[in-house]
């Protein structure tokens, strides 16, 4: 299983799809990818390989910004519904995450009780979480701090906002997670050979830090909202 995000100025599906298959060795079950563009984000989800997934990708959209996943399903059955990336019922809000969320059956319990889930996932409570807090008035980064501060469990995640196709939020507890930097783009990925087509530089995250990704600018934080200065290291080519 394994994440990989794109910001920047080049179409991100192919480099998506490609970060998804230099990820395969970490196991999966099924695998997706959401874009973002004018139009909206697109999402493309599908039991199996990466080579199914490919052939339910629309080819002719394009989109600057995206993120993809791979799953080994630990709550819910492989299938399509419960694959990632999972949206929150406005569908402004879209998440793939991997790890465990130990308590998202407390949580659903708390805040959920009027909100529909979709899947049989523990993941689908943390883009839920989001969406409920921004309808509770706070911005995209406190809801998105304020849902972090509650999950337990292991998490690598990465998010996208409908409305601001400028930013990939992103986080990790327990789970491998690394933003790679680029000219004029950024990625994220599992695993630095995830991305080593578009770049050799990477910043180690550490647990529970998040990370506001935009194209020309990675802020890292720790959940109190203070800023992390922390160097890039050179990734092997040959890893
Ligand atoms: N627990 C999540 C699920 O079952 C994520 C699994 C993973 O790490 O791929 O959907």
């Amino acid at each position: 299983c394994g994440i990989v995000g794109y910001i920047g100025f080049n179409d991100s599906k192919e480099i998506l799809l490609k970060g998804l298959e230099k990820l395969e060795y970490r196991g999966y079950d099924s695998a997706g990818i959401a874009v973002a563009n004018e139009q909206g984000v697109h999402v493309f989800k599908e039991k199996g390989r990466i080579a199914d997934l490919r052939s339910v990708v629309d080819g002719s959209v394009e989109a600057n910004t995206g993120i993809g996943h791979t799953r080994w399903a630990t709550h819910g059955a492989p299938s399509k519904t419960n694959s990632h990336p999972h949206q929150s019922n406005s569908g402004r809000f879209t998440l793939v995450h991997n790890g465990v969320i130990e308590n998202y059956d407390i949580l659903k319990r708390e805040y959920l009780q009027n909100v529909p889930l979709k899947s049989e996932t523990d993941t689908e409570v943390i883009v839920q979480l989001v969406e409920l807090f921004v309808n509770d008035g706070l911005g995209v980064e406190e809801a998105f701090r304020k849902t972090l501060t509650l999950l337990h469990g292991s998490y690598a995640l990465a998010l996208i906002d409908e409305q601001d196709k400028e930013t990939i939020y992103v986080a990790k507890n327990k789970s491998p997670l690394l933003v790679g930097l680029g000219f004029g783009f950024n990625v994220v990925a599992s695993d630095a050979m995830a991305m080593l087509q578009v770049t050799d530089k990477y910043v180690e995250l550490m647990d529970k830090e998040m990370v506001i990704v935009k194209k020309d600018e990675v802020t890292i934080q720790n959940l109190n909202g203070e800023v992390i200065s922390r160097e890039p290291y050179t990734a092997e080519l040959d890893a």
